[in-house]
């Protein structure tokens, strides 16, 4: 970087960094800006372009352009030469403005006379803000030494606009995360909650983008780098992270740390009048920038290692990070995405979730489901959005997020809050009753578990018994491989929970999303379909064997039930039970108690097993229909991808028929039944799965009491009758002929 711009470029900021001092009115702010760089660059034009809502740009402030166009000329998102720098978020630099690509002439402006246009995305961390542009009447191109300059001060721009610095009467922009939003997602999880915002990936605020010396700066982004490179080369030497994968990880990070010119593009950035933070910033920006227009998976993985990279720099420079310490009093988590293991971090304590993406059948939804915690799916942009500690309100029952919402909008929904309460204390009510319909049908209502916080429901759901124990939670909400001991204390404490009701637990199922920090993850193109649950169980037996050992100590001479995950045939059922023979053998010699009644079982989640011949159905000792599962391989569609998840309804008669079928050969065999997929707690589902067969549910705790509720007050022969002719009918989905029907039963 020659001398002469680096002074140049300081200059610039230094001049701009007194100016905006002088100045606490948004639009004077902002003309100042276009002024100064003006003429600092020698250019005709300035303009500041920024986004007035998702997709419009907004001239905000010009120097040479007509003034009356302020606030007046908008443009889409890729209209325009601004629009098309916003969308690409990439430089556009043209000697020939008029002739170049995407031209759109603006008669307000007057801006035809000029010939060169430079344009520069405003842009923070991926998020882009705006387009500051130069014009000139000479046709030239912009040299790269005045795009870097222009850079920089965009950098500082993109923070300001972020602050709020260019709000203000005249401005016409509202200020950045002030305003109640709504943001309508899809229902993941129903209940409803208020409370404040706790950002699973806090954004770092920046206050001050211009340094006030550059020596400072520079001594304080070294420092700070030196801090990542000790906390790096402490990770590594720590005996604990022994686990290759993660090493390599760790060594990635090392090596982009060390990286010469990552650090050396940083330091430039400071001498040419940036803080620390926004270089490090503008370094990120520019990652981001490139992560997502980048098609290849390994570039991606590698600038993803460099985005977490400047995330750690950041919170050592600015101190600001996220700690479940720092929870609010009523955490309300949002996030972009998060993995099961994550979640379970945060445990119980959170009152609601906002994801910008999930599914309804990830297994963090299925861990938020279990605890009832209210679960908004698809809030496009929220991440963005929110700041600690907003006010923010979940309706879960509707899929909605009021964000900073305003008092009208509160006190309707504190009415909700009033209403679910009530409803909650009706399903008590009937805690202790059967769960029997109108024409003496019982059916038998379990619940899902897999977590020691989950033991209490039990009690208080009303359940009989754990119908699914989700093993693998407790191997997710660790670090490292739990141990035998520990894992048979743990069971034993489920089955002093259930006071002699049964517990299936079922055998670890890892894979697919269920992704452990200390297990080598697979690189597989399709992980659901691939090398899960009982497949690895066979392939690597050692941890099956360590579980099925502590399940058997556990029992203490008691019944045990046991199930494994992802049968597809009926081989796979009899490979897993001869390691349990194996295992009651080895107790059995160490002269430990053996359990008074063993029971082994199998999840059917794969069309497969539904075609199994008699002899596995006479076998094995009990079927458990995993639907979440089943469901997305019967119809090819991806229980995580909302897109495709939502073509296919449950109560689909192809769906129901299958169903049906597998209970009839259970029944045919003597093989009892039950259904564990999330479909068995919603009370439509429920009722139909009972009327196709099923007598024995398992559900989330707090489904339970919805779901009795339902069944308590139904004939279900009426129920079939309505299905049966909504089939004949041809109907895609019996759920419409259901739900009208039931509107006369209540
Ligand atoms: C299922 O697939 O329905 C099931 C209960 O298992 P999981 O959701 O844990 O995959
Ligand atoms: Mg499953």
């Amino acid at each position: 970087m020659p001398e002469r711009i680096e002074t140049e470029s300081r200059k610039l900021l230094g001049r701009l960094r007194k100016a905006l001092a002088t100045s606490s009115e948004g639009q004077d702010r902002l003309d100042k800006v276009v002024n100064i760089i003006a003429l600092s660059m020698q250019t005709e034009v300035c303009s500041i372009y920024l986004f007035r809502d998702e997709d419009t740009l907004e001239l905000c402030a010009t120097e040479g352009l007509k003034p009356e166009a302020v606030h007046q000329t908008r443009m889409k998102l890729g209209e325009g030469l601004v629009g098309r720098t916003a969308r690409t978020r990439r430089v556009v630099n043209t000697a020939d403005a008029p002739n170049a690509k995407g031209f759109r002439y603006m008669p307000e402006t007057g801006e035809e006379r000029y010939s060169s246009f430079c344009g520069v995305p405003v842009q923070r961390l991926g998020d882009a803000l705006g387009v500051l542009v130069v014009q000139s009447k000479a046709a030239r191109e912009f040299s790269p030494d005045e795009i870097y300059a222009l850079e920089i001060v965009a950098m500082v721009l993109a923070e300001m606009t972020e602050l709020g610095a260019f709000v203000g009467e005249g401005a016409a922009l509202s200020a950045r995360h002030t305003q109640p939003v709504m943001f309508k997602g899809s229902i993941a999880q129903e209940g409803a909650s208020e409370g404040q915002v706790f950002l699973h990936e806090p954004r770092v605020v920046v206050t001050n983008p211009i340094s006030d010396d550059p020596d400072v700066e520079l001594q304080r982004l070294r420092d700070a780098v030196d801090t990542l490179r000790v906390g790096l080369d402490d990770l590594l030497s720590d005996n604990k992270n022994t686990d290759s994968e993660q090493k390599k990880v760790f060594e990635a990070y090392r090596m982009f740390a060390n990286s010469r010119s990552w650090l050396a593009r940083m330091e430039a950035d400071v001498e040419n009048g940036l803080s620390a933070e926004a270089a490090v910033e503008k370094e990120q920006s520019l990652f981001r920038a490139r992560l997502s227009q980048s098609g290849d998976a390994y570039m991606r993985e590698r600038m993803s290692d460099l985005d977490d990279l400047s995330n750690r720099l950041l919170r050592i420079l600015t101190g600001q990070g996220s700690d479940a310490a720092d929870m609010p009093e009523n955490p309300i988590l949002v996030a972009r995405n998060i993995g099961p293991g994550e979640l379970l971090e945060y445990g119980k304590a959170l009152k609601g979730i906002v994801l910008e993406d999930g599914s309804v059948g990830s297994h963090a939804t299925i861990v938020a489901r279990a605890w009832a915690i209210p679960l908004v799916i698809n809030a496009k942009g929220i991440s963005r959005e929110a700041l600690n500690g907003d006010t923010i309100l979940v309706d879960g029952e509707q899929g909605i997020a009021h964000l900073r919402p305003d008092e009208t909008v509160q006190g309707a929904f504190r009415d909700k809050i009033a209403m679910l309460t009530r409803a909650q204390e009706r399903y008590t009510s009937i805690r202790d009753q059967p769960a029997q319909t109108k024409d003496g049908v019982k059916l038998s209502l379990q619940m899902n578990a897999g977590l020691i916080a989950d033991l209490p429901s039990l009690e208080g759901s009303g359940a009989e018994g754990v119908g699914l124990f989700r093993t693998e939670l407790q191997f997710l909400v660790r670090n490292q491989m739990p141990r035998r001991a520990e894992l048979s204390a743990l069971y034993s404490r489920v089955l002093t929970a259930a006071k002699g009701q049964r517990v299936a637990f079922r055998t670890l199922d890892i894979g697919s999303d269920k992704v452990l920090s200390y297990m080598k993850p697979n690189d597989e193109p399709n992980p659901a379909m691939g090398w899960r649950a009982i497949r690895v169980g066979l392939d690597k037996p050692g941890v099956l064997r360590m579980q099925l050992q502590a399940l058997i100590r556990a029992a203490n001479g008691g019944p045990l039930s046991v199930m494994f995950p992802f049968i597809a045939q009926y081989d796979e059922f009899r490979a897993a039970k001869a390691e349990m023979d194996k295992a009651m053998d080895r107790e059995r010699k160490l002269g430990h108690p053996l359990p008074s009644d063993l029971k082994v079982g199998a999840m059917l989640e794969t069309p497969s097993l539904g075609f199994a011949p008699d002899a596995f159905f006479k076998e094995v000792d009990f079927v458990s229909v995993g639907g979440n599962d089943l469901k997305q391989f019967f119809f090819a569609a991806d229980r995580e991808n909302e897109r495709v998840r939502k073509r296919y309804d449950t109560l689909n008669p192809a769906f129901l028929q299958f169903l049906c079928n597998i209970v009839d050969r259970c029944n045919a065999n003597g093989t009892p039944i039950s259904f564990c997929g999330e479909d068995a707690g919603r009370p439509v589902e429920a009722l139909v799965l009972a009327a196709m067969g099923f007598r024995s549910l398992s559900m989330r705790p707090a489904s339970i009491g919805p779901v009795k509720h339902l069944l308590r007050r139904v004939d279900l022969s009426e129920v079939r009758s309505v299905i049966d002719a909504s089939i004949a009918a041809g109907d895609q989905s019996v759920r419409r002929a259901v739900a009208d029907w039931l509107v006369y039963q209540v």
